[in-house]
């Protein structure tokens, strides 16, 4: 279970309902049973319900039981699609360990439909189920040409391009076509690194030809199909965890 709270031996805490409603009657436990606890700072530790009162309960903090942990450096920006999809984009990446959430407006992107509040209930339901010790941070929705302005070069943005060109070059560089990912995370080094996705519509040829041109951008196919971005994230994010294997 995620709290906020920070952690020391013997410290009792107060538990919300919605918390409370989830140990009492979702997981099954009562007075005396053990909890895992985890607040993304101070690693995983077991605590016994000392008060199991429906309104909120008292957890008793007993000992640390695992040092806190990070997921790799690496980002996901990607434009908000239909609800049930960008939910489902925000709980696949913080399973697959993307560390910052980066929801960004694209030409085709319609409205700003990126509720900050809601992606955070699934971030950490998704981090509880995954058993990571923290929560990816979710950035509040951000224009792409203002994210690509204050890019720091050091962080590699592999852009995912549904659309190869046809001009016949190897992949390679900025020019040509999209280079297979696998091929293009296998040819560079581990460092910070961004993924990124297009709406349901594509970026428009300005966006792409602008992304293109920047040295920070690799522009990376994931094979011969369209895929729908939700399938593209996880496409996407299982690569790179083959790859970099964290
Ligand atoms: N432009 C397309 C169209 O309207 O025909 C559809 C875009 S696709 C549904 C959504 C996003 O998924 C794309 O912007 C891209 O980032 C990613 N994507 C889908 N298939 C891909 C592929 N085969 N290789 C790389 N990226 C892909």
């Amino acid at each position: 279970l995620f709290l906020d709270s920070p952690f020391a031996a013997a410290a009792r805490l107060a538990l919300s309902r919605e918390d409370t409603h989830y140990i009492l009657n979702v997981m099954r436990r009562g007075e005396g049973d053990g909890v895992r606890l985890f607040n993304g700072r101070d690693g995983e530790w077991t605590a016994r319900i000392a008060d199991p009162h429906r309104k909120g309960a008292i957890l008793e903090l007993v000992a640390q039981t695992r040092a806190q942990t990070s997921v790799p450096d690496l980002w996901l920006l990607f434009a908000p699609v239909k609800r049930q999809k960008t939910d489902l984009i925000v709980e696949k990446a913080t399973e697959l360990g993307v560390r910052e959430i980066h929801p960004v407006t694209t030409r085709r992107t319609q409205a700003d439909r990126s509720k900050p509040e809601r992606f955070h209930i699934i971030a950490k339901e998704a981090a509880e189920q995954t058993e990571r010790l923290d929560l990816p941070e979710i950035v509040p929705i951000e224009r792409l040409e203002r994210v690509l302005d204050g890019w720091d070069p050091a962080r590699i943005l592999y852009y995912c391009d549904e659309a190869g060109d046809d001009d016949g070059e190897p992949w390679g560089g900025n020019a040509g076509r999209a280079g297979p990912m696998l091929d293009v995370l296998r040819a560079d080094p581990a460092g910070p690194a961004a993924l990124m996705i297009g709406p349901e519509g594509g970026f428009a040829p300005e966006e792409r030809t602008r992304l293109r041109q920047l040295d920070f951008v690799r522009a990376v196919s994931l094979g011969p199909r369209i895929l729908r971005a939700e399938t593209a994230v996880i496409a996407a994010l299982s690569l790179w965890q083959a790859v970099r294997g964290d």
